[in-house]
C-alpha cells in the first residue's frame, strides 16, 4: 500500500466517525450510531409509539456512555442553548403570543447557567464489621415529560438536562400552543449531543402534541417515570395514570408587605417580579398584600418603578375585559404587555408600563386567580399577622412560592411556616427563588404537589443499593 492510499482509507475512517459520532473519554472510545427517524427534525416523531421506540434505543446506547461523555454532552447542551438563545427566544414569543423576548433571553440564560447536571448525583458507602455497602443512582429509561407553553424551551432544557444527567432518554409531550419552537429546539439539542460523539434521539417529542399524544404518553408501557409540568388538568391526569409521577402544578404566589420592610426596595422588587414574562411565570408574585401603614408609600415606589394603577371606571372596564361573565380568566390577554391590555380597556400608558395594579378586596377575582398577565390585585390589611393570614388562604393550599418583605424576623418566621411552601422568599424577587438573583440552582419544573419541590437529576434517578458482605474494607 503506498502512502496515497493510506492517506485515502484514514480520510474514509475520519469521515465515517465525525457522521456516526465517536463518545471519547478517560475510557475506549465509544462509537454510536445515529438513528435518525423523521424528517421533521432529529427527535420529532410522527407517532408516540415511535417515539418511545426511538427513546428506548437512545436510553440503550447511553449505557456504552460514562459520566464525563454524559457532562460532556450536556456541556454541549449548555453552549448550543447559548447559540441558539437570541433565536428560541424569538420564536417562543411569536408562536405562542406570551411574554417578552429580553425576558425570555434572561430565562434561557440562567437555566443553561444554573441547571445543575452530573455533579448533582451523589454514591453513598456504609462501611463496617459487616463489609460494604453501595447506593447509587441509576436512571429509570425512558421518561415522559410533559411542558407548558409559559416555558417552552426552559422546561425542556431544564428537565432535559437533570433527566439526561441521570442517564435517562426523554419523551417530550410539548404543549400544543409551542411545538414549532419546542421542535426546532429538541432538534438542535440533538444536534448538539451527537456531535460531541453522543447518541442520537436523547430527546424526543411527536411533532403534532394533542392532549391525547400527552395521554397515551402517560399510559405508554414503554415509560418508567412521568415528569408534568403545567396546570391543575395535567398534574390530576398525570397523579390518577397509575405510573410513577412527578407533578409540578399552578401557583398563586402571594407577596406580602409590612411596615418593617424596606419600601423602596420592595415597591421595585414587587414590579421587577410580578412582571417577568409578563408574568406567565408560575413563581411570579400574583396578588400584593400590603400592611395598612405602609401601603401608600409602597404604591408610590410600584408606580415609580413603571407599575400603573387602576381604579374606578377604569377598573371597571378592566374588570369587564380580563373576567369572563362565568368568572374566568379570559385566556386571549395571558402573557400580553400591560400597555396593550390597558390599551384595550381604553386606559393609554407608556409601552414602559409594565406592569398593572388595582387596590381591591381580598375575594377580587385579580386575587383569587391566577391571572397570568401583567395584572394584579392589591389587598391593604390592618397588620403583618392579618397579612399572613390573608397570603395563606389566596395561596389556596397550592404549596406553591410565596414572598415577604420585611426585616422582623419573627414575622418571617411566621409566615414562612404558616404558608407552607416549596418556595418561599424573603427581601427579593420571587424570581431569586429559582436562581435569578439568589442563591442556589434552578429549576422550571417545581413539584408541588408530589413534594419533592425544585426538581433536578437526583429526582430523575433509581437509588440501587448493592451490598458486600464481610469484604472490601481497608481498615
Ligand atoms: P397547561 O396545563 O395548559 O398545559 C401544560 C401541558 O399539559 C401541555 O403540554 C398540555 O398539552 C398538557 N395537558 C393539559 N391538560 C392535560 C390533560 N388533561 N391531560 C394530558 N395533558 C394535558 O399549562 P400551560 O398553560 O402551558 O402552563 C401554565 C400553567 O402551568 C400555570 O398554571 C402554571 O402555574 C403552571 N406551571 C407550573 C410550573 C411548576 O413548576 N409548578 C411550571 C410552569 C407552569
Amino acid at each position: 500500500m503506498d502512502e496515497r492510499q493510506i492517506a485515502s482509507i484514514v480520510e474514509k475512517v475520519v469521515a465515517k466517525l465525525a457522521t456516526e459520532g465517536v463518545a471519547t473519554s478517560g475510557r475506549a472510545p465509544t462509537v454510536l450510531r445515529h438513528h435518525r427517524t423523521h424528517a421533521d427534525g432529529r427527535g420529532v416523531h410522527p407517532t408516540v409509539d415511535s417515539a418511545v421506540a426511538a427513546a428506548t434505543r437512545a436510553f440503550q446506547d447511553l449505557h456504552a456512555c460514562t459520566m464525563a461523555d454524559r457532562a460532556r454532552y450536556i456541556q454541549a447542551l449548555r453552549d448550543v442553548t447559548r447559540a441558539e438563545n437570541q433565536t428560541i427566544s424569538t420564536m417562543a414569543v411569536s408562536e405562542t403570543g406570551l411574554g417578552r423576548v429580553d425576558d425570555k433571553l434572561h430565562k434561557n440564560q440562567l437555566v443553561l447557567e444554573k441547571t445543575p447536571g452530573t455533579e448533582a448525583l451523589h454514591s453513598t458507602a456504609w462501611t463496617g464489621d459487616d463489609g460494604l455497602t453501595l447506593t447509587e443512582m441509576a436512571p429509570y429509561g425512558v421518561i415522559g415529560s410533559i411542558t407548558p407553553c409559559t416555558n417552552p424551551t426552559e422546561t425542556i432544557l431544564n428537565n432535559g438536562i437533570g433527566m439526561l444527567a441521570a442517564g435517562n432518554a426523554i419523551v417530550f409531550n410539548t404543549h400544543p400552543a409551542a411545538k414549532g419552537v419546542s421542535a426546532y429546539f429538541i432538534d438542535k439539542l440533538n444536534a448538539a449531543i451527537e456531535n460531541s460523539g453522543g447518541p442520537s434521539n436523547i430527546f424526543n417529542c411527536v411533532a403534532e402534541p394533542t392532549i391525547e399524544t400527552a395521554q397515551s404518553l402517560m399510559t405508554h408501557a414503554g415509560i418508567r417515570l412521568l415528569a408534568v409540568t403545567g396546570g391543575g388538568g395535567v398534574v390530576k391526569a398525570a397523579m390518577t395514570s397509575g405510573k410513577r409521577a412527578i407533578a409540578a402544578g399552578p401557583g398563586n404566589p402571594p407577596v406580602v408587605v409590612d411596615e418593617t420592610a424596606d419600601i423602596k426596595k420592595a415597591g421595585r422588587d414587587v414590579v421587577f417580579g410580578a412582571s417577568l414574562d409578563n408574568n406567565v411565570i408560575c413563581i411570579v408574585e400574583k396578588e400584593v398584600i400590603a400592611v395598612a401603614e405602609i401601603a401608600d408609600a409602597l404604591k408610590r415606589e410600584m408606580k415609580a418603578n413603571n407599575a400603573h394603577e387602576v381604579s374606578g371606571g377604569d377598573l371597571k372596564r378592566l374588570e369587564k375585559l380580563l373576567i369572563t361573565p362565568d368568572n374566568h380568566v379570559n385566556r386571549d390577554y395571558i402573557g400580553k404587555n400591560a400597555a396593550l391590555i390597558l390599551a384595550d380597556a381604553g386606559i393609554r400608558v407608556p409601552d414602559s408600563i409594565r406592569l398593572a395594579f388595582a387596590e381591591v378586596p381580598e375575594q377580587h377575582p385579580f386575587v383569587q386567580h391566577e391571572m397570568l398577565m401583567p395584572v394584579v390585585g392589591f389587598v391593604r390589611v390592618s397588620d403583618v399577622d392579618a397579612a399572613i393570614e390573608c397570603a395563606v388562604r389566596c395561596e389556596h393550599g397550592y404549596g406553591h412560592t410565596a414572598v415577604m418583605h420585611s426585616t422582623n424576623i419573627n414575622a418571617l418566621s411566621r409566615m414562612a411556616r404558616a404558608v407552607n411552601t416549596s418556595i418561599f422568599v424573603k427581601n427579593a424577587p420571587s424570581c431569586a427563588g429559582v436562581g435569578l438573583g439568589g442563591e442556589g440552582f434552578t429549576s422550571w419544573t417545581i413539584a408541588s404537589p408530589t413534594g419533592e419541590g425544585m426538581t433536578y437529576a437526583p429526582h430523575f434517578a433509581r437509588a440501587r443499593r448493592c451490598v458486600l458482605k464481610d469484604s472490601f474494607r481497608i481498615v
